[in-house]
């Protein structure tokens, strides 16, 4: 991958096909490329070595657009962009420390109470954005296996011009995460599928592919491999190098509890921006198919197997191809900033267990596996650098893999108490295709 200094209109490439580059526009409404490939920018810029120097001068807002505005150039108009990255980061990610060495990077503290809130308000700006000059309601379709759906559904309310239809897993999504999908109104519909999640993924990729549906509706995924969620997730790590700065610490090592691998990778591109890290480390539950690959040498991906890190269970992670484009293929190099290391569902709960009685501090599974990597990292190389690992979602979501005198401790988020008044609207749908569509067409 090459290396520039300011891009004026950045393109995106399919990592299948190099030679093929579409406009930032295009990229975020085809999400993924015809051949299948992942887009990716075109060069990895640099932001300017002046900004990183003074970053702990900065907001995270400052950040967001300074790093925004590197890596899209001008396609956006600066001031149009930096209201977007305005409305969409208007929630803070604070670093905390719990020991001298040891700090959580909350990403939860967006309206879905998961750091997809990142990546699922910026989209939904952007392609708001993108579609003021259409006179056709931009359709966006998401199948939800929990966080994803309230992130989307939260990100795209009230925005002009789009309207959400979230399909999910009857019975199979905690009550927070029902409630913040089917108690919004306004333009977010909410389906309560009778069967699986892959049963809800399935519809909505033959809606995709169905020519009557296409001639009627102006149809989009939110799905999380859309280049336009991965780039705000840049910004965070951005952020907690500037908080660490004006603390007088200049090293730090990342862990990111990963199942797409959508975060780390946002990660691994913020360093190949610029952003001074030590190391990553990758926390997997039994989905190691990384943690297996960075050891053997060998990518074999395997069926998924359900945890209690359920946001995690993924047995092929999508974004594994873009990290090694970010590395162009030098899996040397890769390996000399990227470690990881794999956890059960044992481990995982002995983990919030621990992580309570030492530091008193109530984590979601998701977290205490990157709390255990972080540990694991630091005791295999310990060192003079500030270890720090990122908290995905609030323990308020995971009601049933946390144990019970520990969750009736937590203090729930703003917001949080008010949801359960809230009247659940859902339309019931069995895993049928006809119907799904009848419900499209006739609800236009
Ligand atoms: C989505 C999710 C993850 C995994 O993130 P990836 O980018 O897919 O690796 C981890 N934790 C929580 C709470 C999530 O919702």
């Amino acid at each position: 991958m090459a290396f520039k200094k300011r891009i004026l209109h950045m393109k995106f490439y399919s990592t299948n096909n190099k030679t093929l580059k579409v406009s930032f526009k295009d990229a975020v409404f085809n999400s993924l490329p015809a051949d299948k490939g992942l887009y990716m920018p075109e060069a990895i810029p640099q932001l300017d070595p002046l900004f990183i120097k003074n970053i702990q001068q900065h907001s995270l807002q400052e950040i967001a657009f300074e790093v925004a505005y590197t890596l899209l150039g001008d396609d956006i108009p600066k001031e149009d962009l930096k209201q977007i990255v305005n409305d969409a980061i208007n929630f803070d990610a604070p670093v905390k420390f719990l020991t001298d060495n040891t700090a959580v990077l909350e990403l939860f503290h967006g309206p879905s109470y998961a750091f997809k809130d990142f990546g699922a308000r910026f989209m939904s700006r952007v392609m708001g954005y993108f579609s003021q000059t259409d006179d056709k309601l931009l359709d966006v379709l998401v199948a939800t296996s929990g966080d994803t759906g309230g992130a989307v559904a939260l990100g795209f309310l009230g925005v002009e011009g789009t309207r959400v239809t979230i399909l999910y897993p009857k019975g199979k999504v905690s009550e927070v995460q029902e409630l913040q999908l089917t108690t919004n109104g306004q333009n977010i519909r909410a389906i309560e599928v009778e069967g699986t999640f892959d049963d809800c993924q399935a519809l909505v990729k033959q809606a995709f592919n169905d020519s009557e549906l296409n001639a009627v509706l102006r149809l989009t995924s939110a799905n999380s491999i859309n280049i336009a969620r991965l780039i705000p997730q840049t910004f965070y790590y951005f952020y907690a190098y500037a908080q660490l700065k004006s603390q007088g610490i200049n090293e730090v090592v990342f862990t990111v509890p990963s199942g797409n691998f959508g975060n780390i990778g946002a990660g691994l591109l913020a360093y190949k921006m610029g952003l001074p890290v030590k190391h990553f480390v990758a926390a997997t539950n039994v989905n190691d198919t990384v943690p297996r690959f960075l050891s053997s040498g060998l990518y074999e991906p395997l069926p998924s197997v359900q945890t209690l890190s359920n946001a995690m269970d993924v047995g092929n992670p999508s974004n594994w191809i873009r990290i090694q484009d970010i590395f162009g293929g030098d899996v040397d190099e890769l390996k000399s900033m990227l470690s990881s290391y794999t956890f059960t569902d044992e481990e995982t709960e002995r983990g919030m267990q621990k992580l309570f009685e030492e530091s008193n501090y109530i984590a979601c599974p998701h977290t205490a596996i990157a709390w255990l990597g972080a540990r694991a990292y630091a005791n295999e190389y310990p060192g003079h650098y500030a270890s720090v690992f990122l908290s995905t979602a609030h323990p308020c979501k995971f009601p049933d893999a946390i144990a019970a005198d520990v969750f009736e401790k937590i203090v729930l988020p703003k917001g949080a108490e008010d949801l359960q008044g809230r009247e659940k609207l859902a339309e019931p749908l069995k895993v049928d295709f006809e119907a799904f569509k009848k419900y499209l067409i006739n609800h236009n």
